[in-house]
């Protein structure tokens, strides 16, 4: 059993002390039985929300209507613990309207969407698997619990986690599951865009990029994302290429607009309803793409957008265009070999430049600068306060000329 496991295990025994039932559920179950790296390790029990607050000194209550609390370790790590729970329709799109909690944990299962995530673990390592999920993580088969009409009736997200699991996983639909997904696709219009969102990004850095976008477009599921209804044949473009080696969200929405060819960037990731954060940095990776494009990798660019930002996009271009010849390495000599990172290692400061101007200002001060700034970013001159004395002068000499 993987290591991280070890502490979740203390958890488990805590709540079994107490006389409750407790098992390891849902995606790291399904992902070490792949052997493949796990993310959260969520525990489902049978202890109620107050029982958990009880049983543990430290917990952070994130939803205990929903039944689910968050246990700190003393090392500080965090496991979401859930009370085993069935529950009904999401109204809202975002929380189910109705959570029964119930004792067996069969129940609990039954409720997931899956059968690869609807395994339990003790914390010994057996597994319990009422929906043979095993099996279908051999056969490398998304699969709903129960009737998948049904399941997509009470939560229409799960049309798009199974694509996203078929990205993330490279597993294929499991027939009945894909059937009830192209009959039911329009159910996924009622889901908020921030539960749509994040199973989206997910899906796009997954191995299995190219199968998923098809199904999204077979599916029609595509119909129901923001702006992207009429994206179809880019969407297909996009599936010829593999996002999975980018890690940041603002690279991945990058790669994304970039082949979408999305002109009003700012509008069409506020529909997705991501941080203005984001957005920016995603700006930033197409203006340089952009520039890269049409000039190639210049000093000048990097100074102004920075190195991380520039490996970013750099990385975005490897992912849409692995014959890139440019390495990471030449971007970041590009950088060292700048004479000044930024506007304040200019030696020549303002009182500088009274001393030879006077006191008049105007607009001219702030093309200087920039044109000063330029210069040594170029190595036409020197960042020396003597040197820069001269070239002022001279510029001074042929401002006044042009005026
Ligand atoms: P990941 O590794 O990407 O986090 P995961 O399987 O852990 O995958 P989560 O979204 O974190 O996925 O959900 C945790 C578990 O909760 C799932 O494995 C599944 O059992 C259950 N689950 C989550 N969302 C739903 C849903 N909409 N309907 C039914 N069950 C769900
Ligand atoms: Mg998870």
């Amino acid at each position: 059993m993987d290591k991280a496991f070890h502490q979740g295990m203390k958890i488990i025994e805590e709540l079994e002390k107490s006389g409750h039932e407790a098992y390891f559920v849902g995606g790291s179950v399904r992902d070490t039985l792949m052997n493949r790296a796990i993310g959260d390790i969520d525990i489902a029990t049978s202890a109620t929300p107050q029982d958990i607050q009880r049983i543990f000194p430290k917990t952070i209550d994130v939803g205990a209507e929903h039944g689910t609390i968050i246990v700190l370790t003393a090392e500080n790590e965090s496991f979401e613990v859930t009370t085993y729970r069935t529950e009904s329709q999401y109204s809202d799109n975002r929380r189910p309207d109705q959570v029964t909690f119930v004792k067996s944990l069969f129940e609990d299962l039954k409720r997931r969407d899956f059968t690869m995530n609807a395994i339990a673990m003790t914390k010994t390592g057996t597994i319990v698997d009422p929906f043979q999920g095993e099996k279908d993580i051999k056969r490398k088969i998304i699969r709903s619990v129960g009737i998948p009409r049904e399941r997509f009736q009470e939560d229409a997200l799960r049309m798009l986690r199974a694509i996203r699991f078929a990205s993330q996983l490279s597993f294929s639909l499991e027939s009945n599951t894909f059937l009830a997904i192209m009959n039911d696709h329009e159910r996924l219009h009622s889901i908020s865009v921030e539960r749509k969102t994040a199973e989206i990004e997910k899906l796009l850095a997954g191995i299995g990029l190219k199968y998923c976008l098809e199904l999204l477009v077979k599916t029609k599921l595509y119909k129901h994302l923001p702006e992207l209804s009429d994206k179809k044949s880019k969407l297909l473009e996009l599936s010829t290429k593999n996002l999975c080696n980018l890690n940041s969200r603002s690279a991945l929405w990058a790669a994304f607009v970039h082949v979408l060819e999305i002109e009003q960037i700012d509008d069409f990731l506020t529909s997705w309803k991501l941080p203005k954060k984001v957005i920016k940095a995603v700006e930033h990776n197409i203006a340089i793409i952009t520039n890269v494009q049409k000039y190639g990798w210049n000093k000048e660019l990097i100074y102004q957008m920075g190195l991380k930002q520039s490996i970013e996009a750099h990385e975005v271009l490897v992912a849409l265009n692995p014959d890139t010849e440019t390495s990471n390495l030449h971007i970041e000599n590009l950088y060292k070999s700048l004479p000044i990172k930024n506007k304040k290692e200019i030696v020549f400061n303002g009182h500088d430049l009274i001393k030879i101007a006077g006191e008049k200002r105007g607009k001219w001060i702030a093309e200087l600068y920039q044109d000063m700034e330029l210069a040594i970013i170029h190595g036409s001159t020197a960042n020396d306060r003597a040197v820069l004395k001269e070239w002022v002068e001279k510029w001074l000499q042929k401002y006044e000329k042009s005026y």
